[in-house]
């Protein structure tokens, strides 16, 4: 037994590759259809339903071994497989989500000036703003018209741009900050230029509302109630000569939720808990609204799974791996991270004690007892792990939906996929991470 803590790089064993390369393409087909919470929602609803997952339903008498979903308003989705042990006796809990940073429409968000058609944004989630110029952009999301009907916008059919400065007139521009080189205002989405010579005024955005009429069926005032949203509007990329590396929009943290999923997917008998992967959405505004990990919709499932347990004695039995990204070690960026205490791409998943910002603010700080828990059981499955903190003491600092699940007096360890710019429009991450990823978490949903 090594006296030292020490990580390898997976790719040293060059035997897995095949393995790990046939694992990142089911990610990578997964990351070309979905980009926001409502296309994961339905993606992974389609693929249980697929693998005889039954929608859960109030009063449902589950067996062991039954398999369930439960979708919460489209922007989430519960799963899970019920274990030989009664439910309240706990519950294996992966948690991860499936929102992502991305720019939103404003209720009212179509105007016109200088002949242009734009579209009024408030982004989503913590992003450098000048990132997300220049960039080809869909519109997604949905749409509901005044007789109730639901229109989906398919991120495909149209691209979108928001324009930068030339560099030839940037003087003034580029002696800013970078916080106010592109602030929230200037992040408006060009959406036509062609006049409706029928109208006296606003010809352009009248002409823009026609389209969509003919398209969608909606009128101005429907973006009123819409739900939409530009995404980064590019596949994901194998990165290098050696295609070892992905290169995607919404990593964070579409990619701890798809290996939480994909290891769930993956259990063919019946576990001895009940195992529970949650996939929610508003993590990157801070988690709150019915969709979020505050929202009380995991206590009506649990309630669903263990009709007249305690709630609070479940909890307290169970245990719960926060599944999201941290950051790995970048070369070209030391100064801001610890690289004692840091995550390197394909070292496989990362545990992470605590998160939080300013002397451990805001996290739930997991236990000895726990963090052993689950280092114990992933060296006995085999699995190459690595610890790694979200940067350096005092250097910024992050959350996740950890402490939520904590705070409800469940057992939580944070565990993620170590990626380089997360919450750039394109995100970079190992193939060796999701191939290594997925058997954690079956390691412990199994
Ligand atoms: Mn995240
Ligand atoms: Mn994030």
């Amino acid at each position: 037994m090594s006296l030292f803590y020490e990580t390898k790089n997976i790719y040293e064993n060059t035997e897995e590759i095949p393995a790990i390369f046939k694992a990142a393409e089911g990610y990578m087909d997964f990351m070309t259809r979905c980009k926001t919470e409502r296309t994961c929602v339905a993606y992974f609803q389609k693929r249980a339903e697929e693998q005889g997952y039954n929608p859960l339903e109030k009063g449902a008498a589950l067996k062991p071994g039954d398999k369930f979903y439960i979708v919460n308003r489209g922007r989430g989705i519960f799963l899970g497989i019920m274990g030989k042990q009664p439910a309240a006796e706990g519950v294996h809990i992966a948690a991860a989500h499936i929102d992502s940073p991305r720019i939103d429409l404003k209720p009212c968000p179509l105007y016109e000036s200088e002949e242009l058609a734009l579209f009024k944004t408030h982004y989503y989630g913590g992003i450098k703003k000048y990132q997300w110029t220049t960039i080809p952009l869909a519109l997604e999301g949905v749409v509901i018209l005044a007789d109730g009907t639901k229109v989906e916008l398919a991120g495909n059919d149209y691209t979108f741009c928001i324009s930068e400065l030339l560099i030839h007139l940037s003087g003034e521009q580029m002696g800013k900050t970078a916080s106010k080189v592109v602030e929230g205002e200037s992040l408006r989405v060009i959406a036509g230029s062609i006049p409706d010579m029928e109208v006296d005024k606003d010809k352009v955005k009248s002409a823009v509302l026609k389209l969509l009429n003919e398209k969608y069926g909606m009128n101005e005032k429907d973006f009123i109630t819409a739900e939409l949203t530009l995404v980064p509007k590019f596949d994901p990329a194998e990165l290098g000569f050696d295609k070892s590396l992905i290169a995607a929009y919404g990593h964070d943290d579409r990619i701890c939720a798809y290996t939480a999923f994909e290891a769930l997917m993956q259990i063919t008998e019946t576990p001895e808990k009940t195992a529970l992967v949650a996939l929610v959405d508003k993590e990157e505004v801070g988690s709150d609204g019915v969709s979020g990990m505050q929202s009380h919709f995991i206590e009506m499932v649990l309630e669903r799974i263990a009709p007249g347990a305690s709630l609070n004695e479940l909890c307290y039995n169970s245990k719960c791996l926060s599944a999201d990204v941290n950051a790995a070690f970048d070369p070209l960026y030391p100064a801001p991270t610890e690289s004692q205490n840091c995550c390197r791409l394909s070292h496989g998943p990362c545990i992470t004690k605590y998160t939080g910002a300013r002397g451990k603010s805001s996290t739930s700080d997991a236990s000895a007892e726990i963090m052993s828990y689950f280092t114990r059981l992933f060296d006995a499955a085999g699995i190459r792990w690595q610890t790694g903190l979200l940067g350096a003491v005092d250097a910024g600092g992050g959350g996740t939906v950890a402490k939520y699940m904590a705070n409800r007096n469940i057992d939580t360890v944070d565990i993620g996929v170590g990626l380089l710019s997360m919450h750039a429009p394109m995100e970079i991450a190992s193939k060796a991470d999701v191939y290594e990823t997925i058997r954690a978490f079956h390691a412990f949903l199994r």
